[in-house]
């Protein structure tokens, strides 16, 4: 009844195609997303990094498409490995944060997490110092760049547990490399990357 009554009262449109749909994105732009299909065990991702992926991506981040949170989370779901015992979203650092005004993947990660009941844990890495956005910086800089800015808190929460990592897009897998070692380090059994697509 109440769902009847909300596609009455507020008719929604696919966020990539604009017809009216009930669905954020509705069921024929998700199938035209092209889907990786090469599987790497260790690194996961949901599409490749252009058209209406990259499009929805966009709007998810710069123009606070919220609704897309959910879309994004149907996504990720079905890739999640099964022996996963915690989220932990790629930190944004403080100024980013600011300027961005929120990390979009804790909201797909909450999204994730109430469906599966899998914990996510958003205290845990965290990023010391502001770097510059990596897409303007060569190979080395990039290193070098990202050398020591990430830590890790409250060790207890991650000991011996397999964590799944998330960021929204791969391109070079530089930043979510450092992650992954800095978890590795501070004593998580495992590290898994899931991203929602990959450049
Ligand atoms: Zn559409």
């Amino acid at each position: 009844m109440l769902n009847t009554l909300k596609q009455v009262f507020l008719p929604s449109f696919c966020a990539a195609c604009q017809t009216e749909s009930t669905d954020s994105v509705c069921k024929t732009c998700c199938l035209k997303i092209l889907r990786i299909t090469n599987i790497d065990p260790t690194h996961l991702s949901f599409g490749k990094y252009e058209g209406i992926l990259k499009d929805l991506i966009h709007q998810f981040k710069f123009e606070n498409r919220y609704g897309l949170s959910k879309t994004f989370s149907t996504f990720l779901i079905p890739l999640i490995p099964k022996n996963t015992d915690c989220f932990i979203p790629v930190p944004l650092h403080l100024q980013r944060l600011k300027s961005r005004k929120y990390n979009q993947m804790v909201l797909v990660l909450n999204e994730m997490s109430q469906k599966t009941k899998i914990p996510m844990h958003i205290d845990v890495l965290k990023k010391h110092v502001p770097t510059h956005p990596q897409q303007i910086l060569s190979r080395t800089q990039r290193l070098k760049n990202l050398n020591n800015v990430f830590h890790v808190e409250k060790k207890e929460k991650i000991k011996n547990k397999n964590i799944l990592l998330l960021d929204d897009v791969i391109s070079t897998g530089t930043t979510t490399q450092k992650c992954k070692t800095q978890l590795l380090k501070s004593g998580a059994n495992s590290v898994t990357i899931l991203t929602i697509a990959k450049n």
